[in-house]
């Protein structure tokens, strides 16, 4: 495969662009956990005055968000129509993010170790290959940086809720945003993690409360949507 990228995925998020910053659009729940995604790399990664290398950025949503953080961001995707969208967003919102359309395999080729932070969030669910993004990310981070991934698990949970429910039945995620059997768990994406040279220090999960309707982040339950922080590990280098 030349590109680790799937075309009909890529069509998708080009087809939704319009509706990237509508908040009561396919992409509201981005919107609306973006500020716990935001707090839990900025705790972790001490944001201010970082190079942040957001891959899958879309139009934009969390690179905005690290860079209101003091983070210098460069945005990349594959879809270009969400790159566009991203751009113009940045302008209005007088924030200077640099967007470029690479994969990030070319990007690890062309600046290994260029990255304080390296994120890549609900993004590794969408290519064929996701140890190659894995990789690639494990080598853009500089030593002593972090890489963070966030991604839907492969339970019963996930499907009834994040895709029969927030799809097709809520509405709150456009349909066929997610097929099942690409949803990862967290073992393995700690596999791809461990032969990128990057060590697992926490995994943190996504939860909803319906009745309250709140987000909350906690270690306890994986079973939706879970972040997971990564270092580079010393011995691999
Ligand atoms: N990371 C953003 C957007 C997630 S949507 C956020 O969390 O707010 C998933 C994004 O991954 C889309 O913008 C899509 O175009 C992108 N994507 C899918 N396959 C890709 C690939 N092979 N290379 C780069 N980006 C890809």
């Amino acid at each position: 495969m030349e590109n680790n990228l799937d075309p009909t995925e890529i069509s998708k998020f080009d087809e939704w662009a319009g509706e990237w910053w509508d908040l009561k659009g396919g992409f509201g729940l981005l919107h609306k956990i973006n500020p716990y995604r935001v707090d839990f790399i900025d705790q972790r990664g001490r944001l201010d005055g970082k190079k942040v290398l957001d891959v899958g950025c879309g139009g934009g949503i969390l690179s905005e968000g690290l860079a209101r953080r003091g983070a210098i961001v460069t945005g990349i995707d594959m879809a270009e129509a969400p790159l566009g969208v991203a751009m113009r967003h940045a302008r209005e919102s007088r924030l200077e993010i640099e967007y470029r359309q690479v994969t990030v395999e070319a990007m690890a080729a062309e600046c290994p170790g260029a990255f304080d932070v390296v994120t890549c969030m609900e993004m590794l669910e969408h290519v064929p290959d996701p140890a190659s993004v894995v990789a690639a990310c494990g080598r853009l981070v500089k030593p002593g940086g972090s890489v963070f991934f966030s991604t839907l698990n492969r339970t019963f949970k996930a499907w009834m809720l994040a895709i029969v429910g927030a799809e097709y039945i809520l509405g709150l995620i456009s349909r066929g945003t997610h097929q099942y059997k690409k949803l990862i768990t967290p073992g393995e994406l700690a596999t791809w993690c461990e032969n990128a040279g990057l060590m697992v220090v926490e995994k943190c999960g996504i939860t909803y409360n319906p009745i309250f309707r709140t987000f909350r982040l906690t270690s306890r339950d994986l079973s939706i949507n879970y972040m997971v922080h990564c270092r580079p590990s010393a011995a691999y280098r």
